[in-house]
């Protein structure tokens, strides 16, 4: 990414004097580790290995859980590193590596936004990206949050004897959920460089290995999950043999 530095009220010192004080192996470690808890998660959902009702109540429950490790996480971890690239300030030289204010984004009710520090050259597609994602926050949540209830309902369903319809279900989820993350990664070259933004996904997540990343395995995994899902559709429908 090689986008110009953008503008005006970038900070500059927003957590740089408790830099010195971290360290980011560790920090970037602990970043991937809690990182592997969604595969796992994800494993747990569309493979379910039996028992069935095991997987979906394991799944669920580090679904819970990850957001009392991954907040806390985001909380140390955001003055000291850009929300896009995962860079560590501190490591790096030069006023281009000073952290700016990239984002203000809302938390809701009475809680002050979030400030999201970037590097210069990462402000502009983290604000686009961000933007991108507030705008079409109702089609995203759905595309995700309606096919993940259907195939936790199809896996109860099936734990509880009443029917089997895990392989639709499951194959719904793939391609619903393969082509809403590949929308949601288009944002940073369709949106809006704004600087407030409503955050449309648990921002959490994106601290754990920086957006870029992120959106890579969004667009990568959603790849082979809308071929994966779509190939059963077409089979159902009998436009494949
Ligand atoms: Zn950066």
């Amino acid at each position: 990414m090689t986008e110009p530095a953008p503008t005006t009220r970038a900070t500059g010192t927003t957590g740089s004097t408790e830099a010195g004080t971290i360290d980011p192996r560790r920090m970037n470690i602990l970043g991937v580790v809690l990182f592997l808890f969604i595969p796992v998660v994800l494993f747990l959902f569309v493979a379910h290995p039996a028992p069935v009702a095991g997987s979906v109540g394991a799944g669920l429950l580090l679904m819970a859980g990850h957001r009392f490790l991954a907040r806390p996480y985001m909380l140390a971890a955001r003055p000291h590193k850009c929300i896009w690239c995962n860079g560590v300030f501190a490591v790096r030289s030069g006023a281009e590596n000073a952290p700016r204010r990239a984002v203000e984004l809302a938390q809701g009710g009475p809680v002050p936004p979030l400030e999201l520090l970037a590097c210069a050259a990462h402000v502009e597609p983290t604000r686009r990206f961000f933007a991108f994602v507030d705008r079409l926050r109702q089609p995203l949540r759905v595309g995700i949050g309606l096919p993940l209830g259907l195939l936790l309902g199809a896996l109860v369903a099936f734990s509880a004897g009443v029917g089997d319809w895990t392989e639709p279900a499951t194959a719904l989820f793939r391609l619903s959920v393969g082509l809403t993350v590949n929308l949601a990664a288009l944002g940073p070259w369709l949106g809006a460089p704004r600087e407030q933004s409503r955050p449309a996904f648990p921002v959490h997540n994106f601290y754990l290995l920086g957006i870029r990343a992120i959106l890579w395995i969004f667009r990568l995994v959603g790849i082979w999950w809308i071929a994966a899902g779509g190939l059963y559709w077409l089979k159902a429908a009998g436009l494949l043999q």
